[in-house]
């Protein structure tokens, strides 16, 4: 019997939750996966091998106690789970849903070489999602509260996790966002069909509860001044994000009919919402030839999102080759199956139009992989002579965003790097006494993609979490 247990694996195979079939799921902005139900989740669970030196730990950015939950799980004992999950991470639900497992602690899961991994992702996301329905709530009746107050600026991932953190510590967070929901990119960028959004309104319901105070529409620098918080506030933590898009630089870019990934995503969400100040704001693909550039995130949810809006053609075109993508593989499986073409080692030259000025196409040359750049990815040369056209009636240019230029840094002496990401880090041994993330002003923490440049929820959430503990020693709470 005790066998039998142990070796589960060898009788039980990795099954993800059910997958809504591409006909259905390329019409609906709804989740693609259903949740597991209990017996499959506990039976997922009990797959794990429970690995001495949990290499899965390790690559999860936040270190979750994995073995440890999958245990509970595959005991049926999901509050407990839920109580555990949320020891290393503030948004557990979300990151079982976005986060690219297939990198991350899916990646090194023992069980991948040759029998499929445990299914790390859906089991964290069903665990909070089951205790949430069950009426757990995060246990904060043993705080105290300190007169200390934080401001935190931004709702994304990074403040969410320092106010999470700040609020247990008794220490009061009152998050500031220029927008009317908080989220971040989890709400205006991230589409429905990865995250819904009622995920994170339940949050929302949730942080309150546990003491957080949100002000949204509030834009710091416009509607309240740095000043102000630093004056009325213990300290003042950033989670501002990347917002600047980056161009890629060709001509034709100021075409009609050529969209910038995030206006294009944020018009969607908005529309979906009821949001739009300006109905004229939404941006519809419906019956158009869309192609999208870039290989990232970014440019997997603006394939799927022209899908669902009716596109009569999306493809997208992608300098490197498919092994080189930054994105999910996961989610560039789930573009395909829903009908994205893709187009490898293509770069675009230009983009062309007709006379009234409206984009008709696409210039592309064909690339062949070369040499790694300094960060292990391999560059993409160009192929003399391999000029071609792509016909189409709107292009989305999804090549990332770069640090946000912020003109009150420098008044309250805020220092960033050559690349324009705010200085903060874990640690700084040049300094005789540091906390973790401050910058160089002593009152501000950072963390978040305006520290580490564009990347991921679970990393974001990591450094929002670190720096409220950087921000706990500084307070001496
Ligand atoms: P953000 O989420 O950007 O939040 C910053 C917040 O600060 C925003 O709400 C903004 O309104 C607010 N803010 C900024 N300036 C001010 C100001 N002056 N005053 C008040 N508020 C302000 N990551 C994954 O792990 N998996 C994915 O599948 C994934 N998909 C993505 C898809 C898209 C389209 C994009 C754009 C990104 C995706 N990412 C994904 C990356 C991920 O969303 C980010 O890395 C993460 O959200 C960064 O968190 P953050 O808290 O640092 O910043
Ligand atoms: Fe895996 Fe992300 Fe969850 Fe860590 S937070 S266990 S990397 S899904």
């Amino acid at each position: 019997e005790r066998l039998a247990n142990d070796f589960q694996f060898l009788d039980v195979g990795r099954q993800d939750p059910e997958k809504k079939d591409a006909r259905t799921r390329s019409r609906e902005f709804t989740e693609i996966y259903a949740p597991y139900r209990p017996a499959e989740a506990a039976s997922q669970a009990h797959r794990c091998l429970h690995c001495g030196n949990p290499y899965c730990e390790w690559k999860c950015p936040v270190h979750n106690y994995i073995p440890n939950w999958l245990k509970l799980v595959a005991e049926g004992n999901i509050l407990e789970a839920a109580e555990m999950s949320h020891k290393t991470n503030s948004l557990p639900e979300v990151c079982g849903r976005v986060c690219p497992q297939d990198r991350l602690c899916e990646g090194d899961c023992t069980l991948n070489d040759g029998f499929g991994a445990v299914t790390i992702g859906s089991i964290e996301k069903y665990i909070t999602d089951t205790a949430f329905a069950l009426g757990w709530r995060p246990d904060v009746s043993h705080v105290v509260w300190t007169d200390k107050r934080v401001a935190v600026i931004g709702a994304g991932p990074a403040g969410l996790a320092c106010a999470d953190i700040l609020v247990r510590n008794g220490v009061k967070p009152v998050v500031f966002d220029r927008y009317p929901e908080i989220g971040g990119l989890l709400t205006f960028g991230i589409p429905e069909f990865k995250l819904e959004k009622h995920v994170m309104k339940r949050r929302r319901g949730v942080f309150e509860e546990m003491g957080v105070e949100f002000r949204l529409n509030v834009e710091i620098g416009r509607d309240v001044q740095m000043a102000e918080l630093i004056e009325e506030y213990d300290a003042v933590f950033m989670g501002m994000g990347t917002y600047k898009y980056m161009e890629g630089g060709f001509p034709g870019e100021s075409l009609a009919g050529v969209h910038k990934a995030l206006d294009f995503l944020i018009s969607n969400v908005n529309y979906n919402l009821g949001f739009n100040a300006n109905p004229a704001d939404y941006v519809s693909m419906q019956g158009k030839r869309v192609v999208v550039l870039g290989g990232g995130d970014t440019a997997m949810d603006c394939n799927r999102t022209s899908i669902r809006q009716g596109a009569s053609q999306v493809t997208c075109a992608y300098r490197r080759d498919e092994e080189n993508m930054p994105g999910s593989r996961r989610e560039v499986k789930n573009a395909r199956e829903e009908g994205v073409e893709f187009l490898f080692n293509r770069q675009p030259i230009a983009i062309i139009g007709d006379s009234q000025g409206r984009a008709t196409g696409v210039k592309l040359v064909r690339t062949r992989m070369g040499e790694p750049d300094e960060r292990g990815r391999r560059r993409a040369e160009v192929v003399p002579g391999s000029e071609e056209i792509l016909d189409a009636d709107a292009v989305i240019v999804a090549f990332g965003f770069q640090p946000t230029e912020i003109e009150w840094f420098e008044d309250h002496s805020v220092e960033i790097d050559e690349r324009g990401r705010v200085v903060a880090a874990e640690q700084d041994l040049k300094k005789e006494l540091h906390f973790a993330f401050q910058t160089s002003n002593e009152k501000i923490f950072a963390g978040g993609d305006m520290v580490r440049g564009s990347d991921l929820v679970v990393t974001a959430v990591y450094e929002g979490r670190k720096a409220a503990e950087g921000i706990l020693d500084y307070l001496n709470v």
